[in-house]
């Protein structure tokens, strides 16, 4: 694949208000910075190879080649992309009580990796009031303190640049859907870095089907309430079509509609809810808000999650045939809206020389999915 760099990096997700503010590309050099939600860019770079352009899930994302790199196979139709099983958990009775969103299966397989020394550190999301504040756990009430969802775009990826930085190289990274994409692409070494060795070590996605821009989520709640009375905010599952916020003093609510208005574009064009890169994928199981569905897709998720049941981290038990067919529907819905607007758009398969598109997928692929 060819790599271009900062310029062509603006040119091709700033300018098309693609930017999802995952952090990827911060930290890696002097020149990106987040900032309240917003990724910038402080100096011109000229450079014409970056991993800021590289790393960036928005930009040629070849999901063939990623698809073949970590499952030996190209990308296939499948709405939950590839796995090996899917069922429901919660934490197990060697997990401390924490704040978590659902059962806490993501805090477990963190803090079970952590205490077996399967990861050094994980790079988590936590917050200091409305606002996601990425963060390098590297105990196992760091993991608790970064419990529950924040359902505003984070930077979340600029803690694992900054974790690279100071020398980890057994990382644990806890992502939604784009997040593990940019992980992914990180983790096939796109600069062909001769002394590359992968310094991630368990990826959890999350499944995510949109996030609110901070800033404009921000403006919205402060009308409402102090962001620093905020607890929680949960969105319960369908037909309820309601944010919950919780404070010290209670909670409102407030309808999804008004809600999906301060979702950024970008989330229209993506087609994974399940995120598909990943070890282990981890969602809220429908109808039950104590408990979570989780996907694991590969050898090494399946070994972790198999370990972490054994040795009391996590509780696993069968998915409903009902859950699991609701779960294909909505993750194929995302999945085809998202490919039809690409595709109506020219955003895929760009032909011509020296064209840079979106993404990159076999046509037929494209065909069976929006069929
Ligand atoms: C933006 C967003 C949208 C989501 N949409 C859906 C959905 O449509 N359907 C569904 O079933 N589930 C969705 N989820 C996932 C769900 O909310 C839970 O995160 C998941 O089920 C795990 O629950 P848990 O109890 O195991 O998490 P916990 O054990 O409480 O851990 C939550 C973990 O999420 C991480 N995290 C929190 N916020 C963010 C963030 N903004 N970016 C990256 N990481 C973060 C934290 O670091 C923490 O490790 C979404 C999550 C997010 C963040
Ligand atoms: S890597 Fe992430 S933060 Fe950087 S430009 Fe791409 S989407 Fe935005
Ligand atoms: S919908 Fe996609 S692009 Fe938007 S936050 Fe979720 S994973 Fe990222």
């Amino acid at each position: 694949m060819k790599v271009f760099g900062a310029n062509e990096l603006l040119e091709d997700v700033f300018e098309k208000n693609l930017c999802i503010g995952c952090g990827a590309c911060t930290y890696l050099c002097p020149y990106f910075r987040s900032y309240r939600g917003k990724t910038a860019i402080l100096f011109p770079c000229n450079l014409t190879q970056g991993r800021c352009w590289a790393y960036c899930p928005k930009v040629e994302v070849d999901l063939d080649d990623l698809s073949e790199r970590f499952f030996g196979r190209p990308y296939e139709k499948d709405p939950l992309g590839f796995h090996r099983s899917v069922k429901i958990s919660k934490a197990g009775r060697q997990v401390s009580e924490g704040s978590f969103q659902a059962g806490g299966t993501v805090s477990a397989l963190m803090s079970f990796a952590l205490s077996k020394g399967y990861i050094s550190a994980a790079a988590l999301t936590d917050r200091e009031g409305l606002r996601p504040v990425p963060r390098l756990a590297q105990s196992t009430d760091d993991i608790l303190r970064c419990s529950s969802s924040k359902y505003t775009a984070s930077p979340t990826l600029s803690a694992l640049n900054q974790a690279i930085n100071e020398g980890h190289n057994q990382i644990g990274v806890v992502g939604t859907p784009c997040q593990v994409l940019a992980i992914a692409q990180m983790r096939s070494n796109p600069m062909g870095d001769k002394d590359f060795s992968d310094p991630v070590s368990l990826v959890v996605g999350l499944f995510c089907t949109w996030a609110v821009d901070f800033r404009e989520f921000d403006a919205f709640i402060s009308e409402r309430i102090e962001g620093s009375r905020i607890t929680k905010v949960d969105i319960p599952p369908p037909p309820a079509e309601i944010m919950e916020v919780y404070t010290d003093n209670g909670k409102i609510e407030i309808p999804l509609d008004e809600i999906r208005e301060l979702v950024p574009n970008t989330c229209s064009y993506c087609t994974d809810m399940t995120a598909e890169f990943s070890d282990i994928s981890v969602g809220v199981l429908e109808g039950r808000p104590d408990m979570n569905t989780i996907i694991t897709r590969t050898e090494r998720g399946e070994k972790i999650v198999d370990e972490a049941r054994k040795e009391g981290f996590l509780i696993l038990d069968d998915i409903g045939k009902e859950n699991l067919e609701h779960l294909i529907w909505a993750a194929g819905n995302k999945k085809k809206r998202a490919f039809i607007k690409a595709k109506q758009e020219g955003m895929l398969n760009a032909r011509e020389e020296g064209a840079r598109c979106y993404l990159r997928v076999r046509p037929e692929t494209v065909e069976e999915i929006i069929a």
